[in-house]
């Protein structure tokens, strides 16, 4: 069976386009009660930025905090204020942030015409009703969570997104500008979630031609941005993670996301981060993709944490083996059908004890 999957119909791209963000939202408004509900991450309290969104006078500006990645019980909460807000549903939710807002602002859409708590929703299309109109402004490049058809969440017994055709934005305004202020370390985590996603989908048993076309784009774009350290590298790596998300829309990640959904599961580590310690002891699996991440490292100056495992007990190093070794499509992409004999639980706890 071919998935045919649906794709984000309106897109805005360049430096300033931000702009227009409000033309964008207006034919959403469609009688003088209308209102629309920004999420925006809270790291641009007080910015610039904040000064720009196009609030209306009925309009609610919700502050969301990305400490912690997106959980199920902070996605109910905000859907609470949400829908106390006004008696009508918001007639667009609109998310302004990393890959952790992104998600936000898609499971709140998601969960005002959807009832009961988002853990219901946590697996593959199990969302029953259309969202409410969502729109993505990325303010860091990298994840794909504009293009994507999941919002990753942690709920009480599982991480596992709302997987759906109704989660995909219905438009998506990709400013450049606004990743300037991102900090170095982040920008390099972020992008090398893209970066990684680009070498697991390449080097992939699910490749094909769809996610060939997109994937060698992106990697090249993410070698002109971490290698040629390239003038224009904000554009570069927000198309590279457009265009990494598609590759990875029609093929899987790999061994790398396996093991760092495992490690994040038990130690709580950020995405970004978690891949980069990942892929750094996956030389085996990925020898010319980790030498290459290595010499990027090197390139911006960034390090990664390390000794993360060395002091954990032997039941949260066997949690991380069951949460990697349950992933099985994403072993099947990177190992093929015989994964289970090359990826036995020796084999990763030996992974996750060099991380
Ligand atoms: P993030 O959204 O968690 O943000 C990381 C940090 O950067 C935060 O402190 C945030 O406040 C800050 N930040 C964001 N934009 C900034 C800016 N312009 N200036 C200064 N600081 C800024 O990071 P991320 O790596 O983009 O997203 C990770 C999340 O995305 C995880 O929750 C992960 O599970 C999820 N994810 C989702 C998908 C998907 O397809 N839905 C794919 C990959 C990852
Ligand atoms: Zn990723």
């Amino acid at each position: 069976m071919f998935r045919n999957f649906k794709l984000v119909p309106n897109i805005i791209f360049g430096r300033g386009c931000f702009a227009q963000l409000d033309e964008i939202i207006e034919p959403r408004r469609e009688n003088s009660n209308a209102w629309a509900v920004f999420v925006v991450d809270e790291v641009f309290k007080g910015k610039d930025l904040e000064g720009r969104i196009p609030l209306h006078d009925k309009d609610m500006l919700l502050w969301v905090n990305v400490d912690d990645e997106p959980k199920t019980a902070y996605v109910d909460r905000l859907t609470l204020e949400v829908k106390d807000h006004a008696d009508a549903l918001p007639c667009a939710v609109i998310g302004i942030g990393g890959g952790s807002s992104m998600d936000l602002a898609k499971s709140i859409s998601l969960m005002l015409t959807n009832e009961g708590s988002s853990t219901l929703y946590q697996g593959w299309d199990l969302i029953q009703n259309p969202a409410v109109y969502h729109a993505a402004v990325p303010t860091l490049s990298g994840t794909g969570a504009e293009v994507s058809r999941t919002a990753v969440l942690t709920g009480p017994e599982k991480k596992l997104g709302l997987n759906s055709d109704y989660t995909v934005f219905d438009q998506v305004v990709l400013d450049p500008e606004l990743t300037a202020d991102v900090p170095k370390e982040q920008h390099f985590y972020t992008g090398m979630d893209c970066y990684i996603h680009c070498i697991e989908s390449l080097q992939g048993t699910y490749l094909n031609e769809f996610s060939k076309a997109y994937g060698e784009k992106s990697l090249d774009l993410c070698r002109q941005v971490f290698l040629d350290q390239h003038p224009d590298s904000a554009d570069k790596l927000m198309m590279a993670s457009f265009f990494g998300g598609m590759s990875i829309a029609y093929s899987q990640v790999g061994a790398c996301h396996a093991l760092s959904y495992g490690l994040s599961f038990v130690l709580g580590t950020h995405h970004g981060v978690g891949c980069c310690i990942t892929f750094d002891v996956l030389e085996e699996y990925y020898p010319e993709g980790v030498k290459e991440f290595r010499t990027m490292m090197d390139k911006c100056g960034v390090d990664i944490p390390r000794g993360l495992t060395k002091d954990l007990s032997q039941g949260d190093i066997e949690t991380m083996i069951t949460v990697a070794l349950g992933l099985d499509p994403l072993w099947e992409n990177c190992l093929g059908k015989d994964w289970k004999s090359v990826m036995t639980r020796d084999k990763a706890r030996s992974l996750f004890l060099r991380m």
